[in-house]
């Protein structure tokens, strides 16, 4: 099969992946699923895997490369193992990014992103950036009738994340309060519109780039910033004092220093991009009583209802399809904001 391989990590960037033919994968355990693969979309967590910042966790001994990355994918099962029941071949699906295990005690609570046995393809696993990869059963959600893969692959991993993020977000936001929404990308822009269907909040949409602040005032952003010099005093003013919730899909390049500091007295921060060291005296979380934490991926049953709400229209991706063959393109247009929402592979 075709697949865009990672043969060395590159923190200047500067690799290019390898199109290559290399064997397909098979089925070797009795829950696993060949999907072959509709659609992947191109993550800042791709970025992350070239420039190393994933090594030690992921291939601490260097046993990994040549690698195929991708994980958030969609497409058709191709085969399934001896004990699979509830999706057959031929049948559309995306894929939870997560390979759980269903019996620890996590997957019992149905916290699946804190599984004890999780496997991740695209992420020390080979992944979607080929024509067909290798998941289990418990990952994959039938897709709605006449929905197709290259529409909602992103949603396996972007959408979630922002979906999880808003949903927190909105039982904190009742009618008349503002929730700020940092980065207007493939994450910020599903977390605007599932805001928009999860609670009465007002939200202030803000990003440097105009493609950005472009698309979050079709989404209904009621306040579009441009993260200037005076983002901090500009948004106080706006809000009465700072906003209720705030979300950094950024999370690196200074503004993780800037996302709490928008936060009204009582005010949560949910951070969901990575990369940054955020510095917090501890007076400021004391005096102003603010709280801060991280939120990771989502769980089976949030991509579910994320489904449901693009099948019904109200939430969707953005995206700029490109061709397994284009990758290294889609990467070097990703990394200089070439495009608004998603770039997405297509093998
Ligand atoms: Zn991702
Ligand atoms: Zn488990």
């Amino acid at each position: 099969m075709k697949a865009a391989r990672l043969y060395e990590y590159d923190p200047g960037m500067n690799v290019q992946l390898v199109i290559e033919d290399i064997p397909a994968p098979t089925i070797a355990a009795p829950d696993e699923v060949i999907v072959r693969v509709g659609a992947a979309g191109l993550c800042r967590t791709d970025l992350h895997i070239i420039e190393g910042v994933w090594k030690p966790i992921m291939d601490p001994h260097n046993t990994l490369l040549p690698y195929v990355m991708g994980h958030e994918n969609a497409g058709w099962v191709e085969d399934v193992g001896s004990n699979v029941r509830t999706v057959k071949p031929g049948d559309a699906v995306i894929c939870h990014p997560l390979r759980t295990c269903g019996v620890c005690l996590s997957c019992h609570h149905g916290h699946d992103m804190y599984c004890d046995h999780g496997l991740f393809p695209g992420l020390g696993l080979d992944g979607g950036f080929a024509e067909y990869f290798k998941t289990n059963e418990r990952s994959l959600i039938r897709l709605n009738t006449g929905i197709v893969p290259l529409d909602v692959a992103p949603m396996a991993d972007a959408g979630i994340t922002a979906y999880r993020a808003a949903k927190r977000a909105a039982k904190m936001l009742p009618p008349g309060s503002w929730c700020a929404v940092l980065g207007v990308g493939g994450l910020g822009h599903i977390a605007l519109q599932s805001l928009r269907e999860l609670c009465g909040a007002r939200l202030i949409a803000i990003d440097r780039e105009p493609g950005a602040q472009v698309l979050a005032r079709d989404l209904g952003a009621d306040v579009v910033l441009d993260g200037g010099p005076n983002l901090i005093a500009e948004l106080k003013e706006i809000t009465g004092g700072g906003a209720h919730v705030v979300i950094d899909f950024v999370g690196e390049l200074g503004v993780e220093n800037i996302c709490w500091k928008l936060l009204r007295k009582g005010g949560e921060c949910i951070v969901v991009g990575y990369g940054g060291r955020i510095e917090v005296p501890t007076l400021d979380l004391v005096a102003n009583e603010i709280k801060i934490g991280g939120s990771l991926v989502g769980d089976y049953t949030e991509l579910v209802e994320l489904m449901e709400l693009n099948s019904d229209g109200k939430v969707k991706m953005h995206y700029t399809p490109y061709k397994l063959d284009d990758i290294n393109t889609a990467i070097d247009d990703f990394k200089n904001r070439r495009f608004t929402g998603r770039g997405v592979i297509v093998p």
